[in-house]
């Protein structure tokens, strides 16, 4: 069986998966329309501004729109919003305050965002006297509902949950099982802020945590959200009270959201929510064509290729760094962008390991498009994702086949 044949024989297994993707897909991409139809989106809102910006009618409307989209009261969105870890870290600055206690149910966070909760003199949370407690999940990865019930109390004024897995082993969350957890916080009597870093997890299901009891709701537009064409940014949508605390850390505390300018425009923030639903469908069914392969080849992969993906992510386990790198060098080798480039493990800003990185993409970094990384350590995981079309996926599958199939 040639390589063609091979990837034609994982797709016929893959029907199933990809109608129930392009039937979310269409749902989503419904809903979007008709918040860009709901709040009269026209070209003056993609007109940059300069200087304060005061009056930017394409910042206030994008916000709006992204609140309207989630489901939610209010939102930020902006190019000042540099990465999923400065929105998540401005978000959080703007909740909490020396005294409090923040408490994270879904394992220990994101690897970014560790030294911004406990970092050491580096102006953590810590170091402002935000305590922080962490539940870890369960064997089987669920939360733990009676660990969180014992850590419940007065003190805790922001319960964290992440939603994709980060760089550790476990699946993502669906938003029936945030859903199911935010209920069980409520009914247990804890009345603080519901926080969820949904980053990778926007568009993949019909819903998003704002709509199943989240209070705020953090992301990347160079991620799902963007659609691939945002150029950076990110976005924070929640309750108006909460979005108009964290405006005033995201900005100043006497200006709050009335300021902020981007002499270049929005369009492609718009345009690239409205893109999401589809750029992330693609990225979904790349994601079950590699892991398709991979399951066949005997690499063991996640989520299993039988589940119900709640992310983008696919993580890949190699048994050795060796060929974990020459997985992600394959993925850098196929990319539109520097794909003449041989990529390297180095020790990125904001993680302890050595990463390797494979992202040969047109905005830089974003890993909606296709992108392989992982730190170099066992048990060796690679952590695939992102593809704007999936003709390209296909295209980096058969061009990294030649290897593993030998
Ligand atoms: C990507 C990611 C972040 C933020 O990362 P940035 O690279 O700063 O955008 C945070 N949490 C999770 C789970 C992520 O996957």
């Amino acid at each position: 069986m040639d390589n063609k044949q091979f990837i034609a024989k994982c797709e016929e297994g893959l029907k199933e998966h990809y109608k129930r993707i392009d039937d979310t897909a269409y749902f989503n991409q419904c809903k979007v329309t008709e918040a860009f139809l709901q709040n009269r989106i026209a070209a003056r809102h993609f007109a940059g501004t300069t200087g304060y910006g005061y009056g930017d009618e394409g910042r206030d409307t994008l916000g709006k729109l992204y609140a309207d989209v989630f489901k939610a009261e209010a939102g930020i969105v902006s190019p000042h919003l540099l990465s999923g870890t400065h929105s998540l870290s401005v978000a959080l600055f703007g909740l909490l305050k020396g005294g409090d206690t923040m408490l994270c149910i879904s394992g220990m966070p994101y690897d970014t965002i560790r030294p911004v909760i406990f970092g050491e003199n580096i102006g953590s949370l810590k170091d402002l006297g935000v305590n922080f407690e962490c539940c870890d999940l369960t064997a089987q990865g669920g939360f733990d509902f009676e660990k969180i019930g014992a850590h419940l109390s007065e003190s805790i004024k922001l319960v964290y949950i992440q939603r994709s897995r980060g760089y550790e082993l476990r699946e993502a969350f669906s938003c029936a099982q945030i859903g199911e957890v935010c209920q069980y916080l409520r009914d247990s009597g804890y009345n603080g802020i519901i926080f969820v870093d949904n980053c990778y997890g926007e568009f993949v299901e019909k819903q998003e945590p704002t709509e199943v009891g989240a209070d705020i709701c953090v992301g990347s537009l160079i991620k799902n959200a963007g659609g691939g064409l945002a150029p950076t940014g990110g976005y924070i949508v929640g309750k108006s009270q909460l979005i108009e605390q964290i405006g005033r850390r995201f900005t100043a505390p006497s200006i709050g959201l009335e300021v902020g300018s981007y002499a270049l425009g929005y369009q492609y923030f718009y345009q690239g929510l409205f893109m999401a639903a589809h750029t992330v469908a693609q990225a979904l069914k790349t994601s079950f064509l590699i892991g398709m392969a991979m399951t066949e080849l005997g690499y063991k992969n996640y989520p299993a290729i039988d589940k119900i993906p709640y992310d983008i992510t696919r993580c890949i386990q190699f048994d050795s760094a060796d060929k974990m790198i020459d997985f992600i060098r394959g993925i850098q080798y196929a990319s539109p962008v520097d794909g003449f480039v041989s990529c390297e493990p180095w020790d990125m800003p904001g993680y302890d390991d050595k990463i390797i990185m494979a992202a040969g993409t047109f905005v830089s970094g974003a890993s909606i498009e296709l992108s392989a990384d992982g730190p170099v350590k066992p048990p060796y995981a690679a952590y695939f994702q992102g593809g704007l079309t999936y003709e390209h996926g296909k295209y980096a599958l058969e061009r990294i086949l030649d290897k593993l199939r030998k």
